[in-house]
This record gives C-alpha cells, sequence and structure tokens, in this order.
C-alpha cells in the first residue's frame, strides 16, 4: 500500500485558488495529491478523513506561546496549551524560554522542560532557546547560546523590559552583546521591543497622576517607546549582521520601520499577533481592563489598519499569539490589584486562526497565497523548519488545518480549552470555523467530537535547517 490515509473532498490552495483534492498520507507524510475525488474502491482499508468541501491549509503554526510548564501550571499546563491550540487549529507551536521554573537559557533546563512537557504533547512543538542580561553580566551568553542552538533550538529571545523574575532583561549593551552571540549560530534574535527606560518613567507618571483607568496601560507604555526599541535593535542588526526578529509587533509604524529595513537588505522580520489587528485600546482597555493588558499594550485603528498592510505586503513575516495565560482570582482580578499590578497577557492560540480566516481572508484583506504564507509556510522557513512542517508538498508532515469559510460563531470566553477563562476578544462575531486539526495523519481535534488527540502523541520537532524568508516588499 502506497498510502495508509487520505483526507478526502479537499479544498486545496493552488496558488490564490482553491481546487478540490485528495491528499494521501503514508505513516504520517504527505505521499501524494490527486486531482479531485478517488475511486471508492481505492479507499478501501484505508484511514480516511473527510474534508466535507471545506478549506484544507498546510498545518498552522504558531511560533510564539508560553505555555507555562514546568513551574506556573496554575496557569496553563502544557496539555492545556495544547487542547487549545488543536482545538483552534495549530499543529505546531513553539514556545518561548522564560515562562517555566527554571527558565531555559541552556541545555540543562532545555532537558528539563523537556522531559516536564513531552508526555503531555498533542500537537508538534519546537522550542525558542533563552539568553538574558544576567547571562551576559555572567559572561556565559556565547557559551548557552552555542549548547542550545546545537540541541536544536529555533531562534532566541531577549527583553528589554522585566517580564519574569527568572528571565531578566537586557541593557541595551547586554543585548548587543547577546547580538553578537546569537549571530555567529545563524539563528534568529526575537526581541521584546520596548524602551524600558521610558515605560517605567511614564508609568510611573501616570500612577502618581492618579490615573487608574485601562488606556492608562497603553498610554504610558507609549508607541514611541516602541518605535524607539525597534529602531535600536534594527541598529544592533545592522551592525552585528545578526537576523532581528520583532515579536508581538503591536506599533503598525513598526511595520514601516521593517519594511524599510527589509528594502536595505538587512535580515530584519516580524510577526503581529491577532489582537493587535482587530481591537482599539481605549475601546478594549476601557471595556475589559486588566483582562486587555498585555505588553507590548494594545493599539489603535490606525495601528491595526497599518499592521494589516504589512501583512499583505510582506514588511510583517507571520502571525503568532503570545499566548500567556494568568489565572485570574491571583493575577488579573486580585483584591487590590490595579491596571497597574495586573498580569499582564492573554490566551490567544484558540482564536489566531479563526481570526485571520475571518477579518483577513474573508473580508479580503489577505489573498490566499499569503494566508498561506503568513500561518504557515513562513514560520516554518524563518525557524528551520520548513519543509517538514509549513508545506503541502510530497515529503511534508501530514500537517493540517481544516476551516468551514462560512460557519459564522461567537468568541465565548468561557468555552476556552485554555485555563485562562477570559480574552478581550470575547463577543467577537467570526465567519470561518477549524472543524478538524490534522497532525501527521491523526486527526486530534474534531468540531464534532472535540480534542481527541493523545498526550504524548505531539513530537518535538528541532531545527531542520538554517534557512531565511525572501525579503519580497511589495510598497
Ligand atoms: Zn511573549
Amino acid at each position: 500500500m502506497k498510502f495508509d490515509t487520505v483526507v478526502k473532498n479537499a479544498m486545496i490552495p493552488q496558488g490564490d485558488r482553491l481546487v478540490p483534492a485528495t491528499i494521501l498520507v503514508k505513516d504520517g507524510v504527505i505521499a501524494g495529491i490527486v486531482n479531485g475525488e478517488m475511486e471508492p474502491h481505492l479507499l478501501e482499508g484505508v484511514n480516511v478523513i473527510d474534508a466535507e468541501g471545506n478549506m484544507v491549509l498546510p498545518g498552522c503554526i504558531d511560533s510564539h506561546t508560553h505555555f507555562m510548564d514546568p513551574g506556573f501550571t496554575h496557569r496553563e499546563t502544557f496539555l492545556d496549551g495544547c487542547k487549545a491550540a488543536a482545538a483552534g487549529g495549530l499543529t505546531t507551536i513553539i514556545d518561548m524560554p522564560c515562562c517555566s521554573v527554571p527558565s531555559v537559557r541552556g541545555v540543562a533546563e532545555m532537558e528539563n522542560k523537556l522531559n516536564a512537557i513531552k508526555p503531555q504533547a498533542i500537537i508538534d512543538f519546537g522550542l525558542w532557546g533563552g539568553v538574558t542580561g544576567e547571562d551576559v553580566r555572567n559572561e556565559v551568553h556565547y557559551k548557552i547560546v552555542r549548547e542550545q542552538a546545537d540541541a536544536g533550538v529555533v531562534a532566541f529571545k531577549v527583553y528589554m523590559t522585566p517580564s519574569v523574575p527568572s528571565y531578566p532583561r537586557v541593557t541595551d549593551p547586554e543585548m548587543l552583546e547577546c547580538f553578537k552571540a546569537v549571530a555567529e549560530t545563524g539563528l534568529p534574535i526575537g526581541i521584546h521591543a520596548e524602551n524600558y527606560a521610558m515605560c517605567d518613567f511614564y508609568v510611573q507618571k501616570f500612577q502618581k497622576e492618579g490615573r487608574m483607568d485601562g488606556p492608562a496601560w497603553s498610554e504610558a507604555r507609549m508607541p514611541l517607546a516602541e518605535k524607539v526599541a525597534i529602531q535600536l535593535g534594527i541598529s544592533f542588526a545592522e551592525a552585528t549582521g545578526a537576523r532581528l526578529h520583532i515579536v508581538h509587533m503591536a506599533l503598525g509604524e513598526g511595520a514601516i520601520l521593517v519594511g524599510e529595513a527589509k528594502k536595505r537588505g538587512l535580515d530584519v522580520t516580524s510577526e503581529t499577533c491577532p489582537h493587535y489587528l482587530v481591537l482599539d485600546y481605549k475601546e478594549a482597555m476601557s471595556k475589559y481592563g486588566a483582562f486587555a493588558k498585555i505588553a507590548p499594550p494594545l493599539r489603535s485603528r490606525e495601528d491595526n489598519e497599518l499592521l494589516w498592510q504589512g501583512l499583505q505586503n510582506g514588511s510583517v513575516d507571520f502571525i503568532a499569539t503570545d499566548h500567556a495565560p494568568y489565572e485570574i482570582p491571583t493575577e488579573k482580578a486580585a483584591e487590590d490589584m490595579t491596571i497597574w499590578t495586573a498580569f499582564p497577557g492573554i490566551p490567544g492560540v484558540e482564536t489566531m486562526v479563526p481570526i485571520i480566516i475571518s477579518e483577513g481572508y474573508n473580508k479580503g484583506r489577505i489573498k490566499l497565497s499569503r494566508l498561506v504564507e503568513i500561518l504557515s509556510r513562513n514560520a516554518a522557513i524563518h525557524y528551520g523548519l520548513y519543509p517538514k512542517k509549513g508545506a503541502m508538498e510530497i515529503g511534508s508532515d501530514a500537517d493540517f488545518t481544516i476551516i468551514d469559510l462560512n460557519k459564522e460563531w461567537v468568541i465565548d470566553q468561557e468555552k476556552q480549552y485554555s485555563k485562562a477563562k477570559y480574552t478581550p476578544l470575547h463577543g467577537m462575531k467570526l465567519k470561518g470555523k477549524v472543524v478538524k486539526t490534522v497532525v501527521r495523519g491523526k486527526v486530534v481535534y474534531d468540531e464534532a467530537k472535540g480534542v481527541i488527540g493523545e498526550p504524548g502523541y505531539g513530537e518535538f520537532v528541532k531545527r531542520q535547517t538554517i534557512s531565511k524568508l525572501d525579503r519580497k516588499i511589495t510598497f
């Protein structure tokens, strides 16, 4: 038998068209693609996944999650995170190094994390590596960057602002040192781009002035603080040859800066998140307060629009979630907690794909070929997982996200698989819903049955190669 599983009645992307196809799978890998339907007798004895005429995308990837395990499992376990991701149509996630105990800043901590999370994985996952200001001060940054790169991490993350206490921020010169160390590996360095001194100064100023409203968070951590941080990152990338990646870019003007850097030939890339595309800070932070508190903060409608444009013109390379759930009674809405003291972060893996389908593709903002790139292909290339991941090609993993483009539904925070039953996207009406998620030929989520993937099925995917995205800027 040349195949053991088929996905029938699939509508698959071919450039900007959807065409009917049957996808053949053998041992979890794509073995062939047949135009239209196959004779029923050819499917005897074969596991059949019926796509029912829906769109089938190469498995969608979220390359920016904080699944909080091991160490912060009161917020999320890796299993909870995987369930939520599977329900959101994600077949691979890439988890950040900071939100675990211990945080990942070397191979020993990475092995410790893998031991804790592997048995819980329902979908496939990769790992970010870690390096902090403290590692630079201890002069171990070259060593730990090299050892994690050799162990298969896809990239490295640094924070310009404080986040997790066990993952200290970098000062500007410490960030430069991290850029130099990571540049030697050929891997990307992702930065949380906000100028700490500016954020800290204006947060304190606003507090003194008695501001306690939700929007104050966004106004204190102002657009200019993100802009100058992105500009510094670009300058450091130019000076060191490092591949700079701006994670969770909230600032619309950031897309222009990144686009201009690409045009100058620099290896600068960026991602944005669904909430930065569809939420206005004044509306969302007035309505949801701490439940809409994130860093960088939500911005304006104008920023939403510039980021959509960036996604289509190539200056924003892909979508990720920054999924960072917190416990409501202790970390979001504890007694005496204010907009200044509540923890910043929201869940996102269940709503990323549907929002991009509904507000991007179905509304004509994003073409089909670009949809495939921003949800799957580009993250896979950028992080060296392509063509195992991010491709609907012979020999690629049989990972699929099956989407009913016409189904209308409403985001309900209570129904999320994530432990965090809140989201500032609560109540949003969408058109387009994930109906099945398939990882290496196995259905792990079926809308009718819920999450049916087995913990431990998901595999750790090491970086396969070093590969870069084309700089194709169309503005
Ligand atoms: Zn993050």
